[in-house]
């Protein structure tokens, strides 16, 4: 029942319904609040739940609208919280949240009556109904259509291997605030998935999480330069970062100088580019710059990584390979 793609107040209705929790006649009386337990409408039976979502002559209309999804049941007495599991075994999920609207309908309906002596024909009931419910269905599509396309870009955001370049350069930034330090991250693999070089640095004089990732993207390069590396992409997970590098314009006073050496590294290399990617496909560079925070050198491993690193590059290449 909760799973069904309904409105909230609809799902809860649904549930007191089923669980006998709506102050129908009969439960009033039961607990002594109204002195007859007839149905107010038909005035012919006791007004349980089954009644007055089910039996009751006037719902039976309800049921038997063109536009009802169970118009051909047979009506007659039931276990209400039966009825409802019966429903579930044999209709589909639409349906069934079609009768959830419509039986909120009905009782909503019933409720007019009682309170206000205004009394819907059936086909209001189910029009009522069913409008509500596209338009909750045509609310909901456009919402859980953004999330859907949100979760999907992070679904491809897993780390894939190099195409169009021999390598890919994962980097980033760490910024520890008390030690006022930065931790920068390198991380350059092949087409394979393979490890070609690691970098794991700190520096002291660190201004904020901005520039700590520029730093690292600037190490990044110059590192690419020292071992001889030029055809290469540069993966990072700050988008802000990227942006400025990637753009023509001047930068804002937030990133310093870094963003400017940045540029001027990247364009010696015309076909060098920064990419972004979701942090999910940034774990191996984020923890050697989470690690670096603990140190003040600067630790280089060639064709490896640190003990502590190696389930990131394996988890990448698994991703990799399910793509
Ligand atoms: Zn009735």
């Amino acid at each position: 029942m909760w799973s069904m793609n309904v409105p909230a107040a609809t799902k809860l209705f649904v549930w007191r319904a089923v669980s006998d929790l709506l102050p129908t006649r009969k439960n009033l009386w039961k607990k002594k609040i109204v002195e007859d337990p007839l149905c107010p409408i038909c005035n012919l039976n006791e007004e349980t739940i089954s009644h007055v979502m089910w039996s009751c002559p006037a719902t039976v209309d309800v049921w038997g609208d063109t536009r009802s999804p169970i118009s051909k049941w047979p009506s007659g007495d039931c276990n209400f919280e039966q009825k409802w599991l019966d429903l579930c075994r044999v209709m589909d999920q639409e349906s069934m949240e079609k009768v959830a609207v419509i039986m909120r309908g009905i009782w909503y309906r019933r409720n007019k009556y009682v309170f206000e002596n205004k009394f819907w024909r059936p086909g209001n009931v189910v029009q009522m109904a069913v409008t509500g419910l596209e338009d909750y269905y045509s609310v909901n599509e456009k919402k859980t259509g953004l999330n859907k396309g949100k979760g999907e870009d992070r679904g491809k955001s897993h780390w894939r291997c190099p195409v169009d370049v021999d390598f890919k350069v994962n980097f980033d930034g760490a910024f520890d605030q008390s030690s006022s330090k930065i931790g920068m991250g390198v991380v350059i693999r092949d087409k394979k998935g393979e490890v070609v070089a690691a970098l794991s640095a700190s520096r002291r004089e660190g201004q904020n999480a901005f520039v700590a990732e520029g730093m690292a993207l600037w190490r990044a390069m110059e590192f690419c330069l020292e071992i001889g590396m030029v055809d290469v992409e540069f993966d990072g997970d700050s988008k802000e970062l990227i942006e400025a590098v990637m753009s023509d314009e001047e930068e804002d006073s937030r990133w310093g100088q870094i963003v400017e050496d940045i540029k001027q590294l990247r364009h010696q290399y015309s076909n060098w580019k920064v990419v972004f990617n979701y942090r999910e496909s940034n774990e191996v560079a984020h923890n050697l710059a989470k690690m670096a925070l603990l140190f003040d050198e600067e630790l280089v491993w060639i064709e490896e990584v640190p003990s502590s690193i190696h389930q990131y590059i394996v988890k990448d290449n698994l991703c990799n390979d399910l793509q």
